[in-house]
């Protein structure tokens, strides 16, 4: 990963940068207050005072411009600091058109900006109030720094682990017996309660975070499974074991050492790796086939298996069924919440169950809700289940719990 994003504190009096310096860093004000300044005669005038939520020095990390004021914190003022190397890497990968138009904008606002100091080291007053819509740059600046912090907390929460894996049960519908486990990451915020994975992880993808994090969440679910499994044990002797399915974002599966990875996570703990399960989406297949086929084929042989995830939602390419050694199929939720009102939703789980059947394949239908939807399923072969009518996902402890009473367990 480049320069990642910091936090730093400066007391009253204390110079941030100085006009003229080479920037190497922009910074948002979490708390405090800083005034700009500039020499003007020998003496330095202040032109503007900046406060929490504000970011600054952010025009010397885009061009080769040397900072043009200086910047002085008024009182005790943290700072998030973002590096010349990541917005560099940011810039590096986007489109060419944009890099340009970023410049030739930036010059402009350089040309307007340094007009308006003039004016105001002038001692002529200047109303930059405007209206402000969605797309002004004011709003698209505040965008810009409430995904900077967001990305900054995200970091900080992966390492004061404030991650935590819940267990949603999945069930063997033909005899209600506890199969297995999916592992769903939730975020314990600290000010904001439990975020849900769909507010987080596509930043977590696009940092790169999701790396990390997932070698934890792969993990962590072994350490459960074996906890879970041990539990099961002491109460009935069974061939059969619990299993445990695991999410696996494109952006690991594209790492080059993601089959190591993966194995030196079940390694570390006492599971049999056919009882873990990875659970990718299709999309994870598309970006380069030839890695994913490899990757895959690498963890497979080592005797994982692997499901594939929100089937029906994506391309759902039948080619991917004979290409990628996938042994177990997730039907998505949206079918199985709408299969009673839609009589397209139940063709396509009727095709889906008779698909993974005919080839052999275990399925999961997630999402069910009610007893009827249990049912229905149940009547179409799907061999497993998983929804809200079952089960909500359970913290570990609960979890647990589950296992040491639940009536039946695989035998
Ligand atoms: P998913 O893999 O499709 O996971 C199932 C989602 O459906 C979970 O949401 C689960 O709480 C929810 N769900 C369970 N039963 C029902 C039901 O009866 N009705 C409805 N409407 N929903 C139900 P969750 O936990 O918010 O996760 C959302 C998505 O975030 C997951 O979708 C998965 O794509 C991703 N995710 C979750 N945990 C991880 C993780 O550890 N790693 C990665 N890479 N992705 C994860
Ligand atoms: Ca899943
Ligand atoms: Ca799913």
């Amino acid at each position: 990963m480049p320069g990642s994003i910091t936090r730093e504190t400066y007391f009253p009096g204390a110079q941030i940068f100085r006009e003229g310096e080479p920037g190497t860093c922009a910074y948002i004000i979490e708390k405090g207050g800083v005034s700009l300044s500039l020499i003007r005669g020998g003496k330095p005038v202040v032109i503007g005072t900046l406060g929490e939520g504000d970011l600054f020095g952010e025009m010397a990390l885009i061009d080769d411009h040397l900072r043009s004021a200086t910047v002085t914190a008024n009182e005790e003022t943290e700072l998030i600091r973002v590096p010349r190397d990541y917005v560099k890497d940011k810039l590096d990968h986007s489109d060419q058109l944009m890099q340009l138009f970023l410049k030739v904008v930036l010059e402009r606002f350089r040309t307007t900006h340094d007009n308006l100091l003039r004016l105001k080291t002038g001692g002529t007053y200047v109303d930059a109030d405007e209206a402000v819509d969605e797309n002004s740059p004011e709003a698209v600046r505040q965008a810009v720094i409430d995904k900077l912090r967001f990305e900054h907390e995200l970091q900080e929460a992966f390492e004061q682990d404030q991650f935590e894996l819940y267990f949603q049960p999945i069930v063997e519908l033909n005899d209600d017996t506890l199969a297995g486990f999916e592992a769903l990451i939730r975020w314990n915020h600290p000010t904001r309660g439990l975020v849900s994975p769909g507010q987080f992880l596509g930043l977590a993808e696009e940092t790169g975070l999701i790396v990390p994090l997932g070698r934890t969440i792969l993990a962590n679910a072994c350490d459960a499974l074996a906890a879970f499994q041990e539990c099961a044990e002491a109460r009935i002797s069974s061939s059969r074991r619990l299993f445990m399915t695991a999410n696996v974002s494109p952006v690991q599966i594209a790492e080059p050492d993601f089959a190591d990875t993966v194995c030196q996570a079940i390694s570390g703990c006492n599971v049999a790796p056919e009882n873990i399960r990875l659970e990718i989406t299709e999309n994870a297949l598309l970006g380069d086939p030839r890695h994913a086929e490899m990757a895959l084929g690498e963890i497979t042989r080592a005797g994982l298996r692997l499901a594939i995830d929100d089937f029906g939602t994506g391309f759902s390419s039948l080619s991917y069924l004979r290409r990628f050694p996938i042994d177990t199929l997730k039907i998505d939720h949206s079918f199985v919440t709408t299969m009673l009102d839609s009589p397209r939703s139940m063709e396509i789980v009727r095709a889906l169950a008779g698909l993974a059947t005919s080839l052999g394949m275990d399925i999961i239908a997630e999402g069910i809700e009610t007893e009827a939807q249990r049912g229905e399923i149940r009547g179409l072969g799907c061999g497993y289940g998983q929804g809200f009518f079952l089960s909500h996902p359970l913290r570990r402890s609960e979890a647990l719990e589950l296992v040491r009473t639940v009536e039946a367990l695989p035998a």
